[in-house]
Parts: structure tokens; sequence; C-alpha cells
């Protein structure tokens, strides 16, 4: 149950961001979701709430996914580590290697259809440590066991540029769409 992994990861010690979190951001959402996104790692806010994409990223990903016709508690909201890389950093590729199977762990339970890879570091983590998110965004890859899997920026690469606001949103209407053909499976 997802409940109980969840209280499991509480108490992980397995990187050394263990050291300065005030909460483990666990993920959360519809423990059904057909869909679920992944983005990089907590940042302040979300460490002080324990809650995933709450801070300025996580407002305007809530905007974004209100346009393209989704509520926040029908799909699921996660990252690559649990808990905040001091100053916001990029979690390093060992921190991510430690975190990482909690987050397969998460992902086998939920069993969603799609999966949205917020960023390079979802990307290169998930799929290929060489990828670059500016190449593969806008794409549909399939994983081993059929999950499409979309990359697109992360709300927090929007704030600081608003040019990829249009791609993004042009992403959001491809897995819309894809959403809603496996809806009337
Ligand atoms: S980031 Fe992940 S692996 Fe590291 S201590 Fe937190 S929950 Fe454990």
């Amino acid at each position: 149950m997802l409940a109980e992994l969840a209280k499991e990861v509480q108490n992980c010690t397995k990187c050394n961001l263990a050291e300065r979190r005030h909460t483990v951001v666990f993920g959360e959402g519809n423990p059904q979701a057909r869909m679920v996104l992944i983005g990089e790692g907590p940042g302040e806010e979300e460490d002080r709430q324990g809650r995933p994409f709450v801070g300025a990223a996580g407002q305007l990903l809530d905007r974004i996914l209100a346009a393209a016709g989704f509520k926040r508690e029908e799909v699921y909201i996660a990252n690559v580590v649990k808990c905040r890389p001091p100053g916001n950093r990029v979690p390093t590729r060992a921190e991510a290697a430690a975190c990482i199977p909690w987050l397969f762990e998460q992902l086998k339970l939920i069993s969603p259809r799609i999966i949205v890879l917020l960023g390079s570091t979802a990307l290169q983590n998930l799929v290929d440590p060489q990828a670059r998110i500016t190449a593969m965004r806008g794409q549909w890859l399939v994983s081993k066991s059929g999950i499409k899997i979309m990359p697109t920026y992360h709300p927090a690469a929007l704030l600081r540029d608003p040019g990829k606001k249009a791609p993004v949103w042009e992403d959001m209407q491809k897995i819309r769409d894809e959403y809603m053909k496996i809806a009337d499976e």
C-alpha cells in the first residue's frame, strides 16, 4: 500500500539529503492515478509543508494542469528525490540513485498509464543520463512495460524563461489527448 510505503520513507537516511531536511516529501495525489508527474526534488516551501509542488513552480503547475483540463487531485505528483537538496541545487547522481528505488516502488503501486517528466533531472534519471530536455520534450517514449512517457520543461524553467510556455502548452495538449484516449479504454 502507498500509505505504508510513505511511512517507511519518512525514516529514510539512504543519502546525505536526510541531514538537512525538515520533511520527507513523499508525493501526493490519486493512488490510482492514470497519470503521474515527476519533478526534480522539494524546494524550500515543499520541505516546510511536506508536499510536492506547492511553491511558485507548483502554483504554475496547478495552473497548467487546470488549463489542460486536469484536476490536481486526479493525478499523482512526485519527485526524483524526496528530500530537499540544500539551496535547491540539482540532486547529485548518487542522491538520485539512492532515492529512485522509492519512486519505482511508488510507480509500481500506482501503476499509471502516462508519466510526465518535468525537466532534465527527471528525464536523465528515468530515461537516459545523456538525454537533453530541449531535444526530447514533446515526444512520446514508451517504457518496457508499455507506460507512455512525455518529457516536458519543469515549471521552474518557465518562471525563468516565459518563452518555454508555448512548447509546454503544446506538450500538455498531446498529454491531454492521450489521457482522453485511455479514459475511454
Ligand atoms: S532523498 Fe531519498 S534516499 Fe535520500 S534520504 Fe531522502 S528519501 Fe532517503
